[in-house]
């Protein structure tokens, strides 16, 4: 490892502050990458501790009327069988969740508009009578409606910029304007939420510079989660023959993200294990202090298919439950009893 990026790691662990070029050293630096997990799996335990967050994932429709060029949700594609879910299903699977030992639920959909705000609304606030924080994960919408849902119940948001490069996002996001993107995690911030955002690492043309600037504008919003996932290229999508995004780039990311947002919540995304036999463990090991394991059921896992090889489409929520608490645990952590909200310290003097 060149001595410059042992000399960036060292300043991140301690300062939490990097610049751009210094981030695109680090993210450029594949032999720099085990002792920049390390740092980030440190800061990680002094920061967060050694609880992982299991929030339940509830994939509650797959209709969209956007047309993102990389997802197989998109409303051009033909070839996918659409569902969505009844507001009872949907309540009835918080329920499972909250008896299979889950604090929180993450209800996620495509921009599903039948799902309009006093439908919406009245999911929540069924679903806060079970004591279980909310995530919602529904995409761009007003920000009267984020504040009924909001009022509603909802605690938390997530939306991923995906990238801050705005004409990389106009070129994959058809129809779709950054400016709005930015609008919406503004709002959010404003409106009290815990703003979950992101990164797609991979879309063709995105440079290092770019995911440094990503992670600069995390640090500027003061995201209170970052989920960073590789793009995984589905046939069915104008993307289909893209390279996939690179693994240990994203891991370099994550790790980075954890030095210099220390108290961020960082998920082990579920695309890292698609990519990587156990890549959920290698994520959690470089930085990361949350999984989001699945709580749909039955063939509804199938259909969401944002790409292909999805995992654990044949398993059950409980299934997935007792496994990662098993993976969890054989790595000498353990599962949080707390919602996991945000842990704010005072700054390091
Ligand atoms: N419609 C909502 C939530 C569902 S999509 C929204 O867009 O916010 C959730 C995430 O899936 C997206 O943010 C995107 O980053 C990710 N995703 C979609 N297609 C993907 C692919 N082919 N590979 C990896 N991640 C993908
Ligand atoms: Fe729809 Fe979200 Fe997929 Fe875009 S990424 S097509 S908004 S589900």
């Amino acid at each position: 490892m060149a001595g410059q990026s042992e000399e960036l790691i060292i300043k991140a662990k301690e300062t939490h502050g990097l610049t751009r070029q210094e981030i695109v050293t680090l993210l450029g630096d594949a032999s720099a990458e085990e002792q920049l997990a390390r740092a980030a799996d440190a800061v990680r335990h002094e920061f967060v501790g050694d609880g992982v967050h299991l929030r339940g994932l509830i994939e509650f429709s797959n209709i969209c009327r956007q047309d993102c060029c990389y997802c197989g949700l998109r409303r051009e594609n033909g070839r996918i069988e659409r569902y969505r879910l009844t507001e009872d299903e949907i309540v009835e699977l918080a329920r499972k969740a909250k008896g299979y030992g889950y604090r929180t639920v993450v209800l996620q959909s495509g921009e599903d508009m039948h799902f309009s705000a006093p439908v919406m609304c009245r999911i929540l606030r069924r679903i806060r009578q079970l004591d279980l924080a909310i995530t919602l994960s529904i995409g761009e919408r007003s920000r009267e409606e984020y504040k009924a849902f909001r009022e509603a119940g909802a605690d938390r948001y997530l939306l991923r910029i995906e990238t801050t490069d705005a004409a990389l996002y106009h070129r994959y996001d058809p129809g779709m304007s950054h400016e709005n993107r930015l609008r919406c995690l503004w709002d959010l911030r404003e409106l009290g939420y815990e703003v979950g955002t992101g990164t797609l690492v991979g879309l063709p043309g995105q440079s290092l510079a770019s995911l440094a600037d990503d992670v600069l504008f995390y640090q500027e919003l003061d995201a209170d989660m970052i989920g960073i996932g590789p793009l995984i290229p589905n046939g069915d999508t104008p993307l289909g023959k893209a390279q996939p995004g690179d693994f240990h780039l994203t891991r370099r990311m994550v790790s980075i993200l954890r030095l210099l947002l220390p108290e961020a919540n960082i998920p082990a995304t579920t695309a890292m294990e698609t990519m990587v036999p156990r890549g959920r463990e290698v994520i959690l090991s470089s930085g990361a202090n949350v999984v989001m394991p699945n709580v749909t059921e039955g063939d509804y896992r199938r259909k969401y298919a944002l790409y292909p090889g999805k995992i654990c489409v044949a398993d059950t929520p409980a299934d997935c439950r007792q496994c990662m608490q098993g993976r969890i645990a054989a790595m000498g952590r353990f599962v949080a009893r707390d919602k996991g909200f945000r842990h704010h310290r005072e700054a390091k003097i």
